[in-house]
């Protein structure tokens, strides 16, 4: 202004004039520092698809996160390698990205503390983070943001199908929240194996009649698709900064997927070898066969290094590709995992939270055996689903709902521990889909939110599944006396025992028909036999 007058400026007063100006010009320029969340890792996501110089990308390991639970080294290791991919490749893309690691000088271990700590330091004027899948971070990010100086906006991960209320929203005014009913809405939403005015596909919605069959004898499962990632340098990381873990790395190198490309080829091979036999052997145990025809890229897709979308595309493809050799039956009961009890789960977690995590439906208080974290059983099924486990953080639904949740059910184990240990010990366990899976299909806890009855069995069940009860210390066919199956005598323990909270279940009245049929001496026999396995649980 002063120059339009025809003012005259020395050099000095012009410099002057031009850092005032700069000065201006920057506290009107927005500042943005993006949160991104362990398990935020979507290339995909809008927020990347321009590059913008005034953009910072935070990505950040902390002990609050590394101790919130005693977690498997493998489930650290492959989020720490995971983010740190996701960085480089977001640095390769030209993002600004501050990358804060585990033992950096200046890590104040919160996230918090961190972003505070940055705001100040780089004079960030706008704050924004994408919805967190768990109620802790989603209720501390929310704090956080009411107390900051600055403005600030939340995004959706863009990653599920649903919206965190829809299933709420489906169920309004209704009682019971059945899977089936979500799963019809979301094919139909989402136009998924349907054809016509809203028909499913080849006349059916569900297909399970035609699978879950048992491994044949001779049956030679395909070798997983391992890769063959070096985390030594983080691994040494987690050991100077002294985190407990449980757990080991199996082979010298980390075998699950760090990145999108490493995902995206699991989800290839899956397609290519596994899919064509996934719903015939979903639900088989073989000892020593840690994986079968299951896909593995639960860690993949929680992560959100690929999507659901993408995974439920490439198997619709390559049945499409290939009808002779992949049944729909085939493809029907993994689309059903995904779009059905993935998306579910988390419904009934942002329903259900925070109450959820503390119901207890059938009060138990037992500490979960001691065995759970060594494998050191005589039970076969228990020994091999949790030595698995510990050598690959990783065990197959099966696995956890009828072995190591079942044994967890009917020892009376408080859900807190059940919890805590399904937490830990597995490399997709993230409490979105580990609580409903854990505390309600597993355990029962909901009183009958998730699943219609406890899953509960026998050694029938264990034997008709699987190849465990051939070779067992114990002896499947026995109730009572030395060796006896353990599951035997606790399966009618735990419905002895919970006969006020279960007999009217329309499910399970005819198990109470067998029982109350059941002669007298052989009705104590069996509870004796329990009460002697409970009081000796940690020699089983
Ligand atoms: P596949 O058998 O190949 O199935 C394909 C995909 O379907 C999985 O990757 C998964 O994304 C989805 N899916 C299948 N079943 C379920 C289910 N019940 N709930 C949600 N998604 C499902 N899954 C987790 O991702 N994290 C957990 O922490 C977890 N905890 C569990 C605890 C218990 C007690 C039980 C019974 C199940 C739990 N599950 C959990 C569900 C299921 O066991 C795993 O998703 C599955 O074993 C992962 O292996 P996969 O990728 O080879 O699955
Ligand atoms: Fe498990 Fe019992 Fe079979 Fe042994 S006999 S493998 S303990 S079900």
């Amino acid at each position: 202004m002063a120059q339009e007058m025809g003012e005259e400026l020395g050099p000095s007063e012009i410099l002057q004039r031009c850092l005032q100006n700069e000065k201006i010009k920057m506290s009107n320029t927005k500042k943005t520092l993006r949160l991104v969340l362990g398990d935020q890792l979507n290339s995909q996501h809008s927020w990347y698809q321009k590059v913008d110089a005034n953009t910072t990308y935070l990505l950040m390991e902390i002990r609050s996160e590394t101790d919130y639970a005693l977690h498997h080294v493998q489930k650290v290791l492959g989020f720490f390698a995971a983010m740190r991919t996701f960085a480089e490749h977001l640095q390769t893309q030209g993002h600004q990205v501050i990358y804060i690691k585990l033992n950096d000088a200046h890590n104040l271990q919160s996230f918090n503390k961190n972003c505070e700590a940055l705001i100040a330091q780089h004079g960030f004027t706008h704050f924004e983070y994408q919805l967190p899948d768990e109620y802790r971070l989603d209720e501390l990010l929310k704090i956080f943001t009411g107390q900051l100086n600055i403005t600030h906006t939340v995004y959706d991960t863009e990653h599920f199908y649903s919206e965190r209320t829809e299933l709420k929203d489906l169920f309004a005014g209704k009682k019971l929240l059945l899977m089936e009913t979500f799963y019809r809405h979301m094919r139909k939403k989402h136009r998924v194996l349907i054809e016509g005015d809203n028909q499913p596909l080849h006349g059916q919605w569900n297909f399970d009649a035609d699978n879950r069959q048992k491994l044949p004898k001779a049956h030679q499962p395909i070798a997983p698709l391992l890769f063959d990632n070096d985390l030594s340098a983080i691994e040494n990381e987690l050991k100077i900064a002294g985190i407990k873990t449980i757990g080991h790395v199996k082979s010298e190198h980390f075998l699950w997927p760090v990145d999108r490309q490493q995902s995206l080829l699991l989800l290839d091979f899956f397609c290519n070898n596994c899919l064509s036999l996934f719903g015939t052997f979903q639900d088989a145990m073989a000892p020593h066969q840690w994986s079968l025809y299951h896909s593995r890229l639960s860690f993949a897709m929680n992560t959100k290094l690929i999507s659901p979308k993408e995974v439920v595309d490439k198997a619709i493809a390559a049945y499409a590709q290939n009808p002779d050799g992949i049944a729909y039956h085939q493809l029907e009961g993994f689309v059903r995992q995904i779009i059905g009890w993935r998306e579910y789960m988390r419904g009934i977690y942002w329903l259900k939270m925070p109450n959820y995590a503390s119901l207890n439906f059938f009060e138990h208080t037992a500490e979960l055996p001691q065995w759970y974290w060594t494998g050191n059983t005589k039970m076969n099924c228990m020994k091999d689903a949790i030595r698995q486990s510990l050598d690959y953080a990783y065990a197959h639904h099966i696995q956890r709902l009828m072995v190591t949740g079942n044994f967890a059910l009917l020892a009376g184990v408080h859900p807190d521990a059940v919890d805590a240990w399904y937490l830990g010990i597995y490399i997709d366990a993230i409490e979105w889909v580990e609580l409903p899976n854990t505390r309600g299909m597993s355990q029962f806890a909901d009183g009958g939110i998730v699943g219609t009855k406890p899953y509960v069995s026998s050694a029938t069940y264990i034997n008709k599944m699987s190849g465990y009860c051939t070779g067992c210390y114990y002896d499947k066919a026995k109730k009572t006396g030395e060796k006896a199956c353990p599951f035997n005598s606790l399966y009618w323990n735990f419905y002895d025992q919970h006969e006020s909270k279960l007999a009217k279940n329309p499910r399970i009245g005819m198990m109470y028909n067998v029982w109350h049929r059941m002669a007298p001496a052989d009705k104590t026999a069996l509870l004796e036999q329990a009460e002697y396995y409970l009081k000796n649980i940690n020699e089983l």
